[in-house]
């Protein structure tokens, strides 16, 4: 096997999935054909590749255990999703053009999402997540327990124990570790969350949270209160004013395009593709306003920022490939400026009243996440250490009923589900960024994110790329690797005494 070879095949692969993703989601595109992309690059992706760089990882040491590590997951993970492909695009295929029917009008499947987070009736929410339900079931489930058990199958053969087994190995560290860390922060925080997302139930609709449902929350986290402050025309001129502030011009960064146009089957939530990092970065958003718009479009751009930052001189293997939980944890920097009680009032105008009220919203919205993903990594956990998928949707809305108190609804439970273990990724990447701003605000002051010289410090970190682990950049930072306690202490301090 030629290395260089692989890689210069595994960077226009990279190039071409992430244009074609673009060009679906950006709504420019109707079909998502990632089929005919993967049979383009038959190399890439048989298990000779995998069981190479296998080999390679267990045999070598240093930078070249680290790159045949990278290797490794894009070729394990490829390898996955080629086999699959065609069921993956069958799947996405289905959910852009299912309709479903809500008060006699033919709505997408896609964009009933949002019509259900703005619904204040909730009676016609229910309705509106029925049906939203009855289709994952009929339509969307056959495929994906195919997808799934498909999977499961493949993992086996390739002899490991099972799929989460394959993801713990190839990702080089311990889940159920991880597991327990998250269920810790679930216990310390339990009573804090039924007291706090209790009141938020109480006031917003009037009903208690024991009994609710998964799309009451879905309408309160839309939180419509606060929309004055998260204009849409904002959206883009505020992103890019934060940006400057911090010495970074997006509008003289050549290679981040912006495309903001109003199509109709773009995705409404903002989304980052990365063709060639770092010179061709997309950054896609349709602005609709709200809170949680400006925080997918300061999320997403954490993603642009970061990859169009990376030196183009690294190996393509630290450019694209490695642990998510670094891009994530970047992203996650900038998207939680949204709760930083300064910028609130400093940025957005908010007054003194409505940043705390804001913040404490937010911080509410926050655990639910925390407790969302710790109830996923359990769920997923079960899921993948079996062959079958068949019961585990009881677990499912067990488990995340559980964390979350509102009913979860067992029809979900193979379409909430990322592949790869992906939510290891977002848990790590939130502990990562804990531990990044706590270096920030000593380093910089509580107003870092008017500091140029932050935000040369994160251009800096963003220039390695995918290159270093979250351990080893908080490592450099005099940290001794990922500790969950700044994150939990943070959770808890945002709450405490409100
Ligand atoms: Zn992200």
């Amino acid at each position: 096997m030629n290395i260089d070879e692989f890689c210069i095949d595994a960077e226009s692969f990279l190039g071409k999935i992430d244009k074609e993703y673009y060009l679906h989601f950006a709504g420019l595109k109707k079909e998502l054909n990632l089929k005919i992309i993967y049979d383009e690059y038959p190399q890439l992706f048989d298990a000779g590749s995998v069981n190479f760089f296998k080999d390679l990882f267990n045999n070598s040491k240093g930078g070249n255990k680290k790159k045949a590590k990278h290797l490794l997951e894009f070729s394990a993970e490829g390898y996955m999703g080629k086999r699959f492909a065609h069921i993956a695009d069958r799947i996405a295929n289905n959910e852009a053009s299912s309709k479903i029917q809500i008060d006699d009008k033919e709505v997408s499947f896609r964009y009933s999402d949002i019509m259900l987070s703005n619904e204040e009736d909730s009676k016609k929410r229910s309705l509106i997540e029925d049906k939203r339900l009855k289709t994952t079931a009929e339509i969307f489930n056959p495929d994906l327990v195919q997808f799934w058990e498909s999977m499961h199958t493949e993992a086996e053969s390739f002899g490991y124990k099972n799929y989460a087994d394959m993801f713990m190995q190839i990702k080089g560290f311990d889940f159920y570790k991880l597991e327990k860390e998250m269920d810790m922060l679930v216990s310390s925080t339990d009573s804090l969350y039924r007291e706090h997302m209790g009141r938020l139930f109480q006031n917003k609709l009037n009903i208690s949270l024991e009994g609710s449902r998964a799309s009451d929350f879905a309408f309160i986290k839309r939180a419509k209160e606060f929309d004055m402050f998260f204009k849409k025309e904002q959206l883009i001129p505020i992103f890019k004013d934060t940006m400057r502030m911090m010495g970074i011009d997006i509008d003289n960064q050549s290679n981040i395009i912006m495309d903001v146009d109003e199509r109709e089957n773009k995705s409404p939530r903002a989304f980052c593709c990365t063709v060639k990092v770092p010179s061709e970065i997309y950054l896609v958003v349709m602005p609709t306003g709200g809170q949680d718009d400006y925080q997918a479009m300061f999320h997403e751009g954490g993603h642009a920022e970061h990859f169009a930052n990376t030196k183009g001189n690294l190996d393509i293997a630290y450019r694209y490939l490695g642990d998510s939980a670094v891009t994530e944890g970047y992203a996650f920097c900038l998207e939680n400026l949204a709760w930083d009680r300064n910028w609130l009032i400093d940025v957005l105008g908010m007054n003194n009243e409505a940043a705390d009220d804001f913040t404490y919203f937010l911080s509410i919205i926050n655990l639910f996440f925390l407790r969302r993903y710790a109830g996923k990594l359990k769920y997923e956990l079960l899921l993948h250490s079996d062959k079958q998928v068949k019961g585990k949707d009881i677990e499912y809305s067990h488990v995340l009923t559980d964390n979350l108190i509102m009913k979860y609804f067992p029809e979900n439970y193979l379409k909430d589900v990322d592949e790869n273990f992906y939510c290891t990724n977002y848990i790590r990447a939130w502990i990562f960024e804990a531990q990044v701003k706590e270096y920030m605000l000593k380093k910089f002051g509580y107003k870092w994110y008017k500091n140029r010289k932050a935000g040369d410090f994160l251009k800096e970190i963003w220039s390695y790329g995918m290159k270093y682990s979250p351990e080893e950049v908080l490592e450099f930072l005099d940290y001794k690797g990922l500790d969950i306690n700044y994150l939990l202490n943070n959770t808890i301090n945002l709450l405490k005494g409100r």
